[in-house]
């Protein structure tokens, strides 16, 4: 079971947390959670702070202090477990403390500095939530989950070890959930061969909770969120949007691919792997049925679109080399650049001269550029936005096309890509178009017209 920011964001959600755990306490939970919201965000404001040498980073921590104080003091009348709770956070914010310092002193803010602050939420919020537990009667196992998830050292989006790690699974997880104990860990953070904290990229908590699933085995995997379930689109950007009962494993992983931001992309895959179905709940609306993520029943339905996603924030980047019209090597050779890089490449669209790519990840631009320049010239494009539309068999239906781009006629459409598999069809447009090109797209495939 994974709660994400919000299910742990206050006292009160951490109480529901534990009724809906108790509900399930026959199935032998594990429970994995994310940082108290927005706890995680401030982690990297303060560190940014610091490195442009701020004095607000003191404001940040204080702001922590308070946030974590604050849930602790509802939840835990005064007394020891309440004391040992206060110290822990201020022992863990201390450390942040220190961060800060050596940041603003050394004016570098690296990957692996970044990940030690960044992951500090989620050792603080598990520790809250089994004491919490604990305290209703339902006995946990408290485990840090660095000392489970071993990952590479690529900081900022660590790779897990799965073979070290399924035997820590194994070692720490499973004897407790044998003794009847809850097991409670954060998500999102890992640590290295060598002990060296780090993350394995936003809204990683998912990640690790099916990881978790998945190594145990579990008979399944549920991801409790703020929303009914996997929707037509974000019910942020349109409330109209629809609930999807049942979505097949394909589907879920094109829509969180490209950014329908209920699941972390990789989330889906342990889980495929070993069959485990996936149930994405509403910790606010325990008893909604949800969407159960399952795999594709069969091959010959109908193309059909099922839901929309959207990313901000994509650079389109776009290579052309004249003198290589119908030479061959050219495109290994854009992408070898991207590999080492280690940048992954979003949409690709060639033309006898070109090729154009989105990347979502600013990071490795200036040298991915740089490299580039010397295979032709480059263009880039930055704050542009990738549409996706998500279904089935779109290869098998006549007048898709027509109809996404008649609902989109009025935006400019930078670049298209059809055909790449035929559960989805995406195209990039400026940012600022991207709100209206979406709404406009759900008016035409899910609301009555
Ligand atoms: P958590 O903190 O539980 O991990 P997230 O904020 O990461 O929650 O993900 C849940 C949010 O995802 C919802 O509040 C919703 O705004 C957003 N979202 C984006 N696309 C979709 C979609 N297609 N269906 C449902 N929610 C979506
Ligand atoms: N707390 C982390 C984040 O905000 C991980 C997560 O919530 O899944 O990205
Ligand atoms: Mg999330």
């Amino acid at each position: 079971m994974k709660f994400g920011g919000t299910s742990v964001g206050s006292a009160e959600r951490i109480r529901a947390l534990a009724e809906i755990v108790r509900a399930r306490q026959s199935r032998k939970p594990v429970v994995v959670v994310s940082a108290l919201s927005g706890v995680t965000d401030l982690l990297i404001k303060g560190a940014r702070l610091a490195l442009a040498r701020s004095a607000e980073s003191e404001a940040v921590i204080q702001q922590l202090t308070t946030r974590h104080r604050e849930v602790i003091e509802a939840l835990f009348p005064a007394g020891a477990t309440r004391d040992r709770l206060m110290a822990y956070v201020e022992d863990i914010l201390r450390d942040l403390k220190s961060f800060h310092t050596g940041i603003h002193h050394l004016e570098e803010l690296t990957a692996r500095t970044m990940d030690a602050v960044s992951g500090m939420g989620e050792r603080l919020s598990y520790e809250i939530v089994a004491a919490h537990l604990d305290a209703v009667g339902l006995p946990t196992k408290a485990i840090d989950a660095r000392s489970v998830f071993l990952t590479d050292d690529t900081f900022g989006r660590a790779m897990p070890l799965m073979d070290e790690t399924g035997a820590r699974v194994h070692e720490h997880i499973l004897p407790a959930v044998q003794k009847g104990l809850v097991p409670v860990l954060g998500g999102f953070i890992g640590s290295t061969r060598q002990g060296v904290s780090t993350t394995l990229g936003r809204g990683g908590t998912d990640w690790s909770a099916a990881i978790v699933g998945a190594l145990l085995p579990a008979e399944e995997i549920q991801i409790w969120t703020d929303v009914d379930g996997i929707m037509t689109v974000d019910p942020r950007l349109v409330p109209g949007a629809k609930i999807l009962p049942e979505v097949t494993f394909e589907e879920a992983a094109e829509l969180a691919y490209f950014g329908a931001k209920v699941l972390h992309p990789a989330t889906i895959k342990p889980a495929v792997e070993r069959g485990i179905p996936v149930l994405v709940l509403n910790s606010m609306n325990p008893t909604a049925p949800g969407t159960r993520i399952a795999s594709r029943k069969s091959d010959d339905e109908i193309g059909e679109p099922r839901a929309l996603a959207f990313k901000k924030g994509i650079t389109v980047i776009l290579v052309s080399q004249p003198r290589m019209l119908m030479a061959h090597g050219f495109t290994a050779k854009v992408f070898e650049v991207f590999a080492r890089h280690k940048t992954s490449v979003d949409l690709i669209a060639t033309s006898e001269v070109s090729i154009s790519l989105t990347i979502d990840n600013n990071d490795t631009l200036a040298a991915v550029r740089g490299d580039l320049a010397e295979l032709g010239e480059v263009r880039v494009f930055q704050n542009m936005a990738m549409v996706s539309v998500v279904g089935r068999g779109f290869n098998r239906q006549a007048g898709l096309a027509g109809r996404i781009f008649q609902a989109t006629h009025e935006v400019n459409i930078t670049m298209i890509s059809f055909g790449a598999s035929d559960v989805n069809v995406s195209f990039v447009v400026d940012q600022n178009d991207a709100e209206r090109t979406v709404k406009s797209l759900h008016r035409e495939f899910f609301e009555a017209r």
